[in-house]
């Protein structure tokens, strides 16, 4: 008998209220094994309901089977779980029946303070009788506790409460039957409690997981919408970027143009030119990010040479190795590689990587451009003997802003996003693009690998015609609500030679063509008043409206804004700043394609 020093004992010892001995002397009822089957049976029954069922169950049938007066379940509580006997721990009554069921049972008990902790310091089955007279505050409880078979409720090992039944008057005497009765209710219903507390559990952690999957989709959808917003914002941005580099460099081309401009006033001019051509790339840089994360790039395909576009960007980029003294060498196969790409989006993952290598490669250093035929792939490789990337940062470098080392003076000659897009470019195509270095200061390798190889296509009859290039004088009316860059176009194109009117609305344009009947209009089309689609839809229905050749100047180049205005009776659609050669030839085509070569005579 464990001795319970805090108890607060009554008139008697414990010794005198335990009387288990008895359950021996008493003679023993026979069992009643049908009535103990049918209850098991219950019992299994109630395996699938939750725990707390299994313990009212199991309190039920112990009061029936037994015949006590009252019934119940005590489960330990503990305030230390790895002290087995804290003076903190409490019992709580968790199931119960019979003549006490009334009372308010869902309270704790100490652990010590009643004949439950002794049941679990003995870790047996005890009888008690007049447990009032030790157990002090049972002199309140009534009816009275006249005797209580009280058994050990295990889980696993761990004796956690215990079973009881209890007799309030002395008509009911337990015996060893009921001793074995109740045994064997208590070790059933402990498997089945455990059982329920493990499906709940389970149930629980279920919950749990499911609450989890849809916060994560939840937080993965938040993302997924932040990323579309950056993509669309990062268009937006660009886009309206593009309107004020619009006059900016017509302005420029207009100083330029200038006749008796001093020496001064020129050299100023070249470094807006050079600082406007180094913002266009920037903003051109993140218009094709956010449209490649949108998925809005298309590829033109056709059969090409791969030399070809390999030949455009090393052209693009010759006069940067030669600003930087860097020798470049480049090698072609013997044999042309036919394959299927968009020779306009290879030359530009070509010129990008030739770009990086000059920015990271210092002067007077090398950097070899070679292309050959591996098998059924076409390999591009860009070397350098520049400062090389960390092993670390290889794997990242293509991710989007990434830039290695952001406090180098070079690195803010760019946004990050070059090799995103010729990731994606690649990988548009087919192909893989892959970053080497054997470390700092050791150089750089970046190898593209392309599938879709052709056979020699058969020769196409040649479709080349000689390019009109006359700048005859056409009456030109340029629309833009942007009045810097509609004036500074006007004044540039008065410097070729032509007549120039503006107007400022979608409203104001369709009068002024009524009343000019210009050759060209150059139209914006994001008017105020009358969209340009409007103003174009309606010149069209003048009789003399297809005489005109309408041009789009806009801050929006996808492949759909080029296929809408065309739709809408455009005749070209130049994408701001606009380049002056670009429209002066786009217009002298037109005007050929519109009016006849006469036109241009
Ligand atoms: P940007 O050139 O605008 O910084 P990129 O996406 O083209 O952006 O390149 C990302 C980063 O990868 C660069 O900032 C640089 O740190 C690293 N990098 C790219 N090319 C090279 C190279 N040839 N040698 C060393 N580092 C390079």
């Amino acid at each position: 008998m464990g001795v319970l020093n805090d108890v607060p004992a009554g008139s008697v010892s414990l010794d005198s209220v335990l009387c288990t001995e008895e359950l021996k002397r008493r003679p023993k009822r026979s069992p009643d094994y049908q009535a103990e089957n049918q209850a098991l049976r219950a019992l299994a029954k109630g395996l699938t309901n939750s725990p707390e069922h299994v313990l009212q169950e199991l309190v039920d049938l112990a009061l029936t089977l037994c015949r006590g007066h009252s019934a119940g379940v005590s489960l330990l509580e503990q305030s230390d779980p790895g002290n087995v006997t804290a003076a903190g721990d409490h019992f709580r009554w968790h199931a119960v029946a019979g003549r006490w069921a009334p009372l308010v049972w869902n309270t704790t008990t100490p652990r010590n303070h009643g004949p439950c902790g002794t049941v679990l310091d003995c870790n047996a089955t005890l009888l008690i009788c007049n447990a009032h007279r030790y157990f002090t505050q049972f002199e309140d409880v009534l009816p009275r506790l006249v005797e209580g078979l009280l058994v050990p409720f295990h889980i696993g090992e761990r004796a956690v409460g215990t079973v009881w039944v209890v007799a309030h008057d002395t008509t009911r005497q337990f015996d060893g039957e009921d001793q074995r009765l109740l045994e064997s209710l208590a070790t059933f219903a402990a498997t089945a409690y455990q059982a329920g507390l493990l499906a709940s559990a389970r149930e629980k952690t279920n919950r749990e997981l499911k609450a989890e999957i849809v916060e994560r989709q939840r937080a993965e959808a938040a993302l997924r919408e932040a990323d579309h917003r950056k993509d669309e914002f990062l268009a937006m941005l660009a886009h309206e970027l593009r309107n004020p580099l619009n006059p900016i460099g017509n302005a420029v081309q207009v100083l330029r143009l200038t006749k008796g401009m001093d020496e001064t006033v020129r050299s100023a001019c070249e470094v807006i030119e050079r600082q406007l051509g180094q913002i266009v790339v920037f903003v051109d840089d993140l218009f094709e990010v956010s449209r490649v994360s949108r998925g809005t790039v298309r590829l033109r395909e056709g059969t090409i040479e791969l030399a070809s576009p390999v030949h455009h960007a090393v052209e693009a980029a010759r006069s940067l190795f030669e600003g930087r003294q860097q020798e470049l060498t480049v090698e072609l196969p013997p044999q042309p590689i036919f394959m299927n790409a968009d020779p306009a989006r290879l030359a530009q993952v070509v010129g990008n990587l030739l770009t990086n290598a000059c920015k990271f490669t210092d002067k007077g250093g090398r950097i070899w451009l070679t292309v050959e035929r591996e098998g059924e792939q076409a390999v591009i490789r860009v070397r350098d003997s520049g400062i090389g990337i960390a092993a670390d940062h290889l794997s990242h470098i293509f991710e989007m802003f990434v830039q290695v080392d952001r406090s180098m003076e070079r690195s803010t000659s760019g946004l990050g996003v070059g090799l995103t897009l010729v990731k994606s470019l690649v990988e548009m195509h087919g192909g893989t693009v892959e970053a080497r270095s054997a470390g700092i200061g050791r150089g750089s390798e970046f190898v593209v690998r392309l599938p879709n190889l052709r056979e020699t296509p058969k020769p196409q009859p040649s479709s080349a015609v000689s390019e009109p290039t006359s700048k005859t004088p056409h009456r030109i009316l340029v629309v833009d609500d942007h009045q810097d860059s509609a004036q500074t176009l006007a004044t540039l194109l008065q410097m070729d030679g032509h007549e120039t009117h503006t107007a400022y609305d979608g409203f104001e344009a369709v009068q002024a063509a009524k009343a000019l009947r210009p050759d060209v209009i150059l139209l914006d089309l994001g008017l105020p008043r009358l969209s340009g689609y409007e103003v174009a839809r309606r010149i069209r229905e003048q009789p003399w409206g297809n005489g005109t050749v309408l041009v789009a100047l806009t801050g929006w180049g996808e492949d759909e804004d080029h296929y809408r205005s065309t739709e809408a009776g455009f005749n070209g659609h130049l994408v701001k700043p606009v380049n002056h050669t670009a429209l002066t030839r786009l217009m002298a085509n037109a005007v050929v394609a519109t009016c006849g070569p006469a036109a241009l005579s």
